[in-house]
């Protein structure tokens, strides 16, 4: 099993705060692992697990050139002993960028595929066509999000969120694994919100609720996701963007990147001054992450 480090709760200070009588924490979940960080820890947990029980020594997966994922899974896989191969979408341009050149010290064997190539990676056929050329593997979908996926964050819910006292957490979404697990591993009590990363990020409603549906067998409505703050789309962002995540570094120590923590954060303290809140609410942001990106 992968190495875990206990993470972190602080407790955000700020006018604004005290203005709407809210009070903030932030579970640090991105300091559990130096390497494999944040949700993808738990997103990778029991596919790990699985891939070993069934005697697989090789792990296939498929990610962007920046993907975290690809980082994550590379680096797990290292630390195990496993061999890994990522299917990477676009042309190989030299020098390696931070996240490939890392995945290629980690012995991950990177394969450029074409943009046409990539889509069809979901393709019974294109799997065979893997087989054929690459021999046994584990395969982990794209971004890491199956059911088993969502089994590790529910978990991540239930042993590591439930016992803090807050009544609405909010998390930034990409696929929406990480949301379908926190949803499944929660009291229906609790609040849930998530924040698209991506433009036109609506279908995520349907997907999450699919994944949850999957996992729990239940349908839940204590969530949603909000849509409007994915600051131009996936891994865009804007000067307002940067000036928001330089000043939480100043005001609160709190170390955010623009492609996933910092839009949530910056959504959450948006609705904060909207009113969106009820005073005295107590609301848990998740930092999944994903810091090395940091300045990209
Ligand atoms: C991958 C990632 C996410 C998105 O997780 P999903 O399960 O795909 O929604 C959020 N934050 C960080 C830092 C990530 O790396």
């Amino acid at each position: 099993m992968l190495k875990y480090a206990e993470t972190q709760i602080i407790k955000l200070k700020n006018e604004l705060l005290k203005e709407f009588k809210l009070k903030i924490l932030v579970k640090r979940e991105d300091e559990n692992h130096p390497l494999v960080s944040g949700n993808k820890w738990w997103k990778l947990k029991y596919n790990l697990e699985e891939a070993q029980k069934h005697g697989h020594h090789t792990l296939l997966t498929f990610g962007g050139a920046f993907s975290n994922h690809i980082y994550a899974t590379a680096a797990a896989a290292k630390e195990l002993g496993l061999k890994t191969i990522g299917i990477i979408r676009g042309e190989k341009v030299l020098p390696l960028n931070d996240t490939l050149s890392f995945a290629a010290k980690c012995g991950m064997n990177l394969h450029f595929v074409s943009r046409e190539e990539y889509r069809t990676k979901h393709s019974g056929e294109y799997i065979d066509c893997l087989h054929k050329q690459f021999g046994d593997f584990y395969l982990i979908p794209e971004g890491g999000t199956n059911e088993l996926a969502v089994k590790g964050c529910a978990e991540f819910a239930r042993k590591k969120l439930s016992k803090i006292d807050f009544d609405c957490v909010c998390l930034p979404v990409g696929t929406g694994g990480t949301l379908a697990g926190i949803i499944s591993g929660l009291p229906t009590e609790k609040k849930i919100i998530g924040f698209s990363v991506l433009k036109n990020g609506e279908f995520l409603n349907e997907e999450v609720k699919n994944l949850v549906k999957n996992f729990s067998e239940k349908e839940f409505s204590n969530w949603h996701i909000e849509t409007d703050y994915h600051f131009g789309g996936y891994a865009k962002k804007t000067n307002e963007l940067d000036q928001f995540i330089l000043q939480m570094k100043e005001q609160n120590d709190l170390p955010l990147e623009f492609v996933y923590s910092g839009k949530m954060v910056a959504g959450v303290f948006d609705l904060i001054s909207k009113n969106y809140f009820s005073s005295g609410a107590k609301i848990l942001m998740l930092h999944t992450g994903g810091l090395r990106n940091l300045g990209q």
